[in-house]
């Protein structure tokens, strides 16, 4: 399942990122442009917009799209969970800024680019080559996940 996300839903776009889903998000997209590259691409448009849910192309079933009913970022992770079935599980997979696949790096190759401590307690440590970003499973992480943990399933009965 892939994602467009419109410009009032960017920061569930980053926590589906955070997921490994593939979100594209761009910030100065026209309603157009977001239909265009989910046609494309074959994407859910993912939208708090209410106007947007009455382009023909969503009405007769072209392209799917979910309308995002809360301003909460907690409340937004929950509808996806439980309408889309989403399995939300920190996965460092995908930048958090870009969408770009992470790469392995080897530890040895990276010892200036990294905090000492991190250097010191992490062994496995993923890259964006156009963010110029390093990834690794520290503090932020455990916060994902404890974010993701305290999301329910609404669809589920326990
Ligand atoms: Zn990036």
């Amino acid at each position: 399942m892939k994602f467009i996300a419109d410009i009032m839903v960017g920061k569930l776009a980053k926590y589906l990122r955070m997921a490994g889903y593939d979100v594209i998000y761009i910030n100065d997209a026209s309603d157009d442009e977001i239909i265009k590259i989910a046609r494309k691409t074959n994407r859910i448009v993912l939208t708090r917009d209410s106007l947007m849910l009455e382009r023909k192309e969503f009405k007769n079933g072209t392209i799917k799209c979910l309308h995002i009913e809360d301003v909460k970022l907690k409340n937004q992770l929950e509808q996806v969970k439980s309408e889309l079935g989403l399995s939300l599980e920190p996965n460092l997979m995908r930048c958090i800024e870009c969408n770009r696949k992470l790469v392995k790096v080897k530890k040895d190759d990276i010892k200036n680019r990294v905090p000492p401590y991190v250097y010191k307690t992490q062994e496995n440590f993923l890259y964006c080559k156009k963010c110029d970003k390093y990834y690794w499973r520290g503090t932020h992480y455990d916060n994902i996940k404890n974010t993701f943990l305290s999301i329910k399933d609404r669809s589920s009965p326990v």
